[in-house]
């Protein structure tokens, strides 16, 4: 008799809400448009662009496709250009990174 497990990981990205929208640089605010098609976006400082944007983020091994133990479960920065990520946890820290991201562009 044999048989097989399939394990894996699967990753669930969705996009971060936030409540007080002004934790999120505009463009009015950095002066600049950000390069990818995203009308807020923080600096990334991995790749130098604005392409940072805050996601909620599942990581899970799956056993046949099913999720079934977590591995990651919070929110996190991510670039979408080179894949950086940094954790955060509430929206006061979104606000610091707001400010340097308009200190880094000014
Ligand atoms: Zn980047």
């Amino acid at each position: 008799m044999s048989f097989f497990i399939l394990f894996g990981k699967q990753d669930y990205d969705s996009k971060f809400q936030v409540n007080d929208p002004n934790v999120l640089p505009s463009i009015k605010d950095i002066n600049r448009k950000p390069a990818i098609c995203t009308e807020h976006a923080y600096y990334c400082p991995n790749c130098k662009n604005l392409t940072v944007e805050p996601i909620k983020r599942k990581e899970f091994i799956t056993i046949f496709f099913v999720p079934v133990v977590p591995l990651y479960w919070g929110k996190q920065l991510h670039c979408t250009v080179c894949n950086w990520r940094q954790d955060f946890s509430n929206e006061q820290e979104l606000q610091k990174v707001k400010y340097e991201t308009i200190n880094m562009l000014s």
